[in-house]
């Protein structure tokens, strides 16, 4: 199979800014990293415009090293998994810190801050042409479904593992790792895969069993939904924006303050102004473990208070787009700015 996949892959790849050509000599191990950081948990549409701003912002890995860490953390605004920014700045500076050449290795690379095993398995065999097994969500799919594994997920994990690695050859291990990339993102797709086209068809257990079906998942627990409020403090053409702290959701990106729904999740917080408030309304949004109902606050002040800068700033309403906000505060802002 490890052969008609590669064979697919020289005619199919996809052509991506961080990839190089099926069989070419790799690509820069700095770019294959942030591309595979970035890509986590996101489409590759999604990606590619952040990409292109990193690379051009910050073109080697001693750049990003050197970056004030609020701008890069700006720059990600939108992307979501606001840890992985953070993890960005560290592993840059620890990779400049050592010489500014990534480790070549999956054990070496694995030492770097907020580097997990995938990544450190991905940028192992496409930067650096090592054999390694490299198994992200699309992989996951295609093997599942390859061998019919009917136990579900997540215990199958250490199965399809070892299945992966069975298939993954000891030539070409990156170019083969794509394709299979590729081809869960684009052949043996989560729904509707198209089995016709797939250079893996006649090896594949599933497709006779009825693809879908695969990987199997085990039952999914309802989110919950917490409540909370955020704040909206103005004075004409200016807004009161705060750092958030670094750890925690959304940490260290600037955002509207709040009342701690991430921590207490009961929308119990307290205003943080004595005054005129009024609710505008409410914004939704999605995290990986929770729903949030974010109920939005305006301040009418009678009198203007001091408010303390070390937590925030006055911020231009109209450039409001460069403030870098998470996309939960974007779309309370933009509630605010439509009203
Ligand atoms: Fe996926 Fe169908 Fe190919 Fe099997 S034959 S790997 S189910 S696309």
């Amino acid at each position: 199979p490890a052969a008609a996949l590669l064979g697919w892959y020289d005619r199919q790849a996809r052509v991506l800014p961080w990839r190089a050509a099926p069989g070419q000599p790799p690509p820069d191990p700095y770019r294959v990293w942030l591309s595979e950081v970035m890509l986590q948990q996101t489409t590759v549409a999604a990606v590619q415009p952040y990409f292109a701003k990193f690379t051009l912002a910050w073109p080697t890995v001693a750049a990003l090293a050197a970056a004030d860490e609020g701008e890069v953390m700006a720059a990600w605004a939108g992307l979501g998994y606001y840890a992985r920014a953070r993890n960005l700045i560290a592993c840059a500076r620890a990779v400049a810190q050592s010489g500014g050449a990534f480790p070549d290795t999956e054990d070496g690379l694995r030492q770097l801050p907020g580097l997990g095993a995938y990544t450190a398995a991905a940028v192992a065999a496409i930067a650096f042409g090592r054999r390694a097994v490299v198994v992200d969500a699309n992989v996951e799919r295609v093997v599942a479904r390859l061998y019919a594994i009917a136990e579900p997920l997540p215990g199958a994990r250490k199965a399809i593992r070892a299945r992966a690695d069975e298939l993954t050859p000891d030539e070409r291990s990156g170019d083969f790792a794509q394709a299979m990339m590729d081809l869960g993102a684009t052949v043996c797709t989560s729904r509707a895969p198209r089995c016709l086209l797939c250079p893996l068809a006649e090896w594949c257990a599933g497709r006779r069993a009825g693809a879908e079906r695969y990987p199997v998942k085990a039952a999914k627990q309802a989110k919950p939904l917490r409540q909370g409020r955020a704040f909206w403090i103005a004075q004409p053409g200016q807004v009161w924006l705060v750092r958030r702290p670094g750890k925690g959701m959304l940490g260290g990106m600037r955002a509207l303050p709040d009342d701690g729904w991430s921590a207490r999740g009961d929308g119990s917080g307290q205003l943080p102004l004595p005054g005129n408030w009024r609710s505008l309304g409410t914004v939704r949004h999605s995290f990986t473990h929770f729903d949030l109902e974010l109920q939005l606050m305006l301040y009418s002040p009678e009198d203007w208070v001091s408010l303390g800068a070390e937590q925030g700033e006055w911020w231009a309403i109209d450039r409001l787009a460069e403030a870098g906000l998470p996309t939960l505060f974007a779309k309370a802002a933009a509630l605010v700015l439509a009203s």
